[in-house]
């Protein structure tokens, strides 16, 4: 992968770009591709921002997503300017199977690709980039980007508010160890140019239905083991589960940092039961990498203390196989 600065002069003359991020998109897939979209448009280009699904609620707020399309719902207007397009910008995830239905055709695309990202261990497809695993969102990225072009007053409130969105998830709020000098510095340039963060922080962190909130409770009170001598909890959600609470995409967002607020664990898993596998979501504090976690036992990667994975067992072999792991592993959690 060349640097992303051997692509810039891709950017000289008016383009049409193709701009897509990962399956289940979080407030740093849709933040970072929104804020990216914005900002080339205002430089004269055509852009076009994919999900590869459905896009939780409480992102629906955010500046131009209305434009935005969900591949599932318009696959072929996705596939036809994924066909036209001049560039491919990639943001947000580093392996083309975490766009799920999108992956053949990114694959297949062979227009130049451009990777965006912050997760470890990129896949060796895309033709430039830029992958930092310290980087505490994309969106911070996207704004670095922005910054290497020399267009930080082009960064207007509908740009600083998804790059914010971005910056404030990926660091729970700027609690993680990520959250960075720069990712401060970030935040008071953005201040300065005028954000409301009160207002964003409201968008995407209250404004639960009433049905996702008694959803919490049941979880907390029936779903979640606590390994108290493994430093370890767990919880499961069956779709009997999600569907006796009618639970939306986004209803189960953050529920896996819930046993990481009780004193002495520093290793949370969730396993939801989805219809075509099983998710695992990881978290944990301190130096429990779940990154080769996820990566060693679940197919899957992420960040050192986020990472996800699946299987394609049952669910209810999935909580056997992942608990006897969980007691093989467990003097690696401290
Ligand atoms: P989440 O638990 O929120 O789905 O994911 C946590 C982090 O791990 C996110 O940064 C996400 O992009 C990454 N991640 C989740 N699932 C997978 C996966 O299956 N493979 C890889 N490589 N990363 C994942
Ligand atoms: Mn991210």
């Amino acid at each position: 992968m060349r640097p992303i600065q051997d692509a810039l002069p891709l950017l000289q003359q008016p383009r049409k770009i193709f701009i897509t991020t990962h399956h289940k998109p979080d407030g740093d897939a849709i933040g970072s591709m929104q804020g990216l979209a914005l900002y080339l448009r205002l430089k004269g280009h055509k852009v076009t921002a994919v999900s590869p699904g459905e896009i939780p609620d409480f992102l629906n707020w955010m500046p131009g997503v209305a434009a935005m399309l969900n591949y599932e719902e318009h696959q072929n207007q996705a596939l036809q300017a994924l066909k036209e397009c001049d560039l491919i910008i990639c943001v947000d995830f580093n392996d083309f199977n975490r766009t799920k239905y999108l992956e053949l055709h990114l694959a297949a695309a062979t227009q130049p690709k451009i990777l965006i990202d912050h997760h470890l261990f990129p896949k060796p497809v895309w033709d430039y980039g830029i992958s930092i695993p310290e980087k505490s969102s994309t969106g911070e990225m996207v704004y670095d980007l922005i910054n290497l072009m020399g267009d930080n007053e082009l960064i207007d409130l509908d740009i600083a508010a998804c790059l914010y969105t971005g910056l404030m998830t990926d660091t729970g709020s700027f609690k993680f160890p990520v959250t960075s000098a720069s990712a401060h510095a970030m935040a008071a340039d953005l201040k300065s140019k005028g954000l409301d963060h009160t207002r964003i922080h409201e968008e995407v962190y209250d404004s639960w239905t009433e049905g996702r909130m008694r959803f919490l409770g049941y979880v907390l009170i029936e779903k979640m083991e606590i390994f108290h001598k493994y430093h370890a909890g767990l919880i499961t959600l069956s779709r009997k589960d999600l569907n006796l609470f009618n639970a939306q995409s986004g209803d189960t967002e953050g529920l896996v940092n819930y046993p990481l607020s009780i004193s002495g664990i520093k290793f949370a898993t969730l396993i939801t039961e989805r219809s075509d596998e099983v998710k695992l979501s990881f978290r944990s504090k301190g130096n429990f990498d779940v990154s080769a976690f996820a990566r060693q036992y679940f197919d899957g990667g992420g960040h050192f203390n986020a990472s996800g994975g699946r299987t394609k067992t049952t669910f209810p072999e999935t909580i056997v196989y992942f608990k006897k792991i969980l007691s093989d592993i467990h003097a690696q959690i401290k």
